[in-house]
């Protein structure tokens, strides 16, 4: 009598979590937390190297929002993961758009807590300006984002999950090599002090720049910083991204008014972090962005110095006129004084272009993001004018 062979079903059964606790997230996950999860789930070995890049493959190429989609995914492998596991990203609460194209996304994350992301559409790239926390522990006294205090860090899978939010509402998913990218660009520069949660905006952008996903070049993200210096050095060394820094004054005793970590992290500790970054070019320039607030850091003094402090770094100078919101206790220097400055800076070789606000008939403009949960709430009616419907 031959014994009946044993059929080993594909996947375990796992029963399915409780009602109550949220499913683990598949996006966010790292390459190797995705093959543990795989593995947790009862995936054969030998096929874990496949699955794992057709998982990726449908989340980050194709933007799938159901394991359903997963069409080359055995149904018992599909009904498996759904059991087991969550495709989520946040949710859009609100979308404004500006009169010059800047579209505003107002989420909704884990908790009910509430952060925003700016997609900013020039001719030559789309940028999306990305939050890494739900508020900031700093108070810097010209940043309307310094006023709220921190309400917590985004998981990787919320800062990625902006870039898949984004890209579902431009309907840029499945590009061929070659195709104009609409999301083009990320800077993050939203809410938050990305090197106050550097782990998760690291494993988020190495899930961006991925090659076999969203696969952005390292070259076009760019990380923010008020100046966290020893977190600095791992941007350099685990990240790789461009870099800038939130300078904004020439002393230290203006900038430990205006940027408070300075009293901890002194302008030449700075300096020397950034001259010590790694694969400075001219091609790969830190950026020095720099309010303009009149009568406190304009002056032709101050352009001065600044070209001084910085000599020897491959650097661009952003000068970034002040946005004001309510209550601000500061002032936007003049046309002609910022144009002044940014002479300055230019004849000392330094490339300095002013940005132009954008998105600011709906508050979307630099240090202009405050989470909103108040905002919103306190002004749901305004709001809802020029919202594009959903
Ligand atoms: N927390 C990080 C990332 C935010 S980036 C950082 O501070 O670098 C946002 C940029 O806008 C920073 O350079 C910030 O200093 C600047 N900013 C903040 N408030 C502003 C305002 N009201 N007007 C213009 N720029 C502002
Ligand atoms: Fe935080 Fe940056 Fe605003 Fe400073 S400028 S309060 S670090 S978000």
């Amino acid at each position: 009598m031959t014994t009946p062979t044993a059929i080993t079903p594909n996947v375990l059964t796992i029963p399915r979590k409780q009602d109550g606790d949220a499913l683990p997230n598949l996006i966010g996950l790292t390459r190797d937390q995705l093959t543990d999860a795989l593995q947790n789930v009862g995936i054969k070995e030998k096929q874990i190297k496949m699955r794992h890049a057709q998982i990726w493959q449908w989340m980050y190429v194709k933007g799938v929002q159901s394991f359903d989609e997963m069409t080359n995914l055995s149904k018992d492998i599909r009904a498996n993961l759904a059991a087991q596991f969550q495709l989520s990203r946040p949710e859009i609460v609100t979308k404004q758009v500006s009169t010059d194209g800047t579209r505003k996304y107002l989420l909704r994350i884990q908790g009910g807590h509430e952060v925003e992301a700016v997609y900013i559409p020039e001719t030559d790239r789309g940028t999306l300006c990305v939050s890494s926390q739900v508020g900031c522990t700093l108070t810097c006294s010209f940043c309307h984002t310094g006023t709220q205090k921190l309400v917590r860090n985004l998981t990787a899978a919320e800062i990625v999950g902006q870039i898949m939010v984004a890209r579902d509402d431009l309907n840029e998913w499945d590009l061929e090599p070659g195709d104009k990218r609409l999301v083009s660009n990320i800077v993050l520069m939203g809410m938050g002090e990305p090197l106050y949660n550097t782990d998760n905006v690291r494993d988020a952008m190495k899930i961006a720049m991925d090659n076999e996903g969203i696969a952005l070049s390292r070259r076009r993200i760019t990380l923010s910083t008020s100046g966290i210096v020893p977190e600095i050095y791992r941007v350099g060394e685990e990240i790789g991204c461009m870099l800038a820094i939130s300078f904004h004054a020439t002393t230290d005793d203006v900038r430990d008014k205006l940027v408070p970590i300075n009293r901890k992290h002194k302008i030449a500790e700075l300096l020397q972090a950034c001259r010590d970054f790694p694969r400075l070019s001219n091609a790969e320039r830190i950026t020095f962005e720099y309010v303009m607030l009149k009568d406190v850091n304009d002056s032709d003094e101050d352009a001065h110095r600044l070209v001084e402090l910085i000599k020897g770094i491959p650097a661009k100078i952003n000068l970034i006129p002040f946005n004001p919101w309510p209550g601000a206790p500061y002032e936007r220097s003049s046309n002609n004084r910022i144009h002044r400055f940014a002479d300055i800076v230019n004849a000392a070789g330094y490339s300095s272009p002013v940005r132009k606000p954008r998105g600011e008939d709906i508050m979307a403009a630099c240090g202009q993001l405050k989470s909103a949960t108040e905002r919103a709430r306190k002004s749901r009616a305004e709001m809802e004018r020029g919202i594009e419907g959903l």
